[in-house]
């Protein structure tokens, strides 16, 4: 085995790495409040609501108009019987879980079932694990992503922000071909983070690749 070799498909120069993306601010819809009589971004509150009428259950999710407090109830299930509610979710409902309630908090193809309008947020907060550390000769970086829950944040924007690239530069290295990700797809840089998805950077021959693999890791 030749161990100089600078083969960039060999593993040992690739630095590997996993980001597990969370987003900080849960989205808001836009509703009209009729207390102050024009449309606000309503919050969610953290608390939760559970009727039982008979063997039927509704819960709700509480939101908190932002400009006056004014409630709006976002229907989780509604008149359902209770054999067809899932145990793990009756718990959480029942012991006010905080991580089950932030997690429908987030949950945005939920709200869109009850909203027209959301309005999204792209802060993100991003923990980085070295999966495979950077030899001294590392030349590639790749990053595996791991998405708590859903965000509008776009591919390109988490790269510019986490390994301190321009987009300019990002494009640059787009055109060269030297960006690969996982799934394939064209404009993947451009659209919405996916769980599960990973990007490889060539950096060999780039002046900073020390200083942006080492952005790359915690
Ligand atoms: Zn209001």
């Amino acid at each position: 085995m030749d161990f100089q070799s600078e083969e960039p498909d060999d593993m040992s120069h690739t630095l590997l790495v996993q980001w597990t993306i969370k987003p900080r601010i849960a989205p808001r819809p836009w509703l009209a409040c009729n207390r102050c009589r024009t449309v606000r971004p309503f919050e969610p509150s953290g608390k939760t609501r559970l009727n039982a009428n008979g063997r039927r259950l509704d819960a709700w999710l509480i939101y908190r108009c932002s400009g006056c407090d004014s409630t709006w109830n976002r229907p989780i299930f509604e008149r359902r019987h209770i054999r067809d509610i899932d145990p793990a979710t009756l718990h959480a409902l029942q012991n006010n879980d905080g991580a089950w309630i932030e997690k429908v908090s987030f949950d945005l193809d939920g709200l869109r079932q009850n909203a027209g309008r959301i309005e999204e947020f792209a802060e993100v907060h991003v923990e980085k694990t070295i999966l495979n550390p950077a030899a001294a000769s590392s030349l590639r970086v790749e990053i595996v992503l791991g998405l708590a829950m859903k965000t509008s944040l776009r591919t390109e924007r988490l790269l510019s922000m986490e390994l301190g690239l321009s987009r300019k530069r990002i494009a640059m290295l787009e055109e060269a071909g030297r960006v690969a990700t996982t799934p394939l797809g064209r404009n993947t840089l451009r659209r919405s983070v996916k769980d599960q998805m990973r990007i490889t950077i060539d950096l060999a021959g780039e002046a900073d690749r020390n200083a942006i693999l080492s952005r790359a890791g915690p």
